[in-house]
């Protein structure tokens, strides 16, 4: 879609300033990953002015390192990765 490569063009910085707090990532495989903006700037490398579509990330379930970037401002669910 548009929006997700829309938001690959965002920083850390405009993401946080428009309100949101987790960086969502969707898989094809069908795995949603959700990083807090505080913890992916904890991130050797990465600062508010990264662009969201340079951070790398990887699938935890299949490997794909090319998942869908979108936001969200609170968490869905519970946690099943402890
Ligand atoms: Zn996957």
């Amino acid at each position: 879609m548009e929006l997700d490569s829309w938001w690959r063009t965002r920083t850390v910085g405009e993401a946080m300033g428009q309100g949101y707090t987790f960086l969502r990532l969707t898989c094809r495989c069908g795995r949603i990953s959700e990083y807090p903006f505080p913890l992916l700037l904890q991130r050797p490398g990465v600062t508010r002015y990264s662009f969201l579509g340079n951070i790398p990330f990887r699938c935890q379930k299949c490997g794909s390192t090319q998942p869908s970037i979108g936001v969200s401002s609170h968490v869905v669910g519970t946690s099943s990765d402890h």
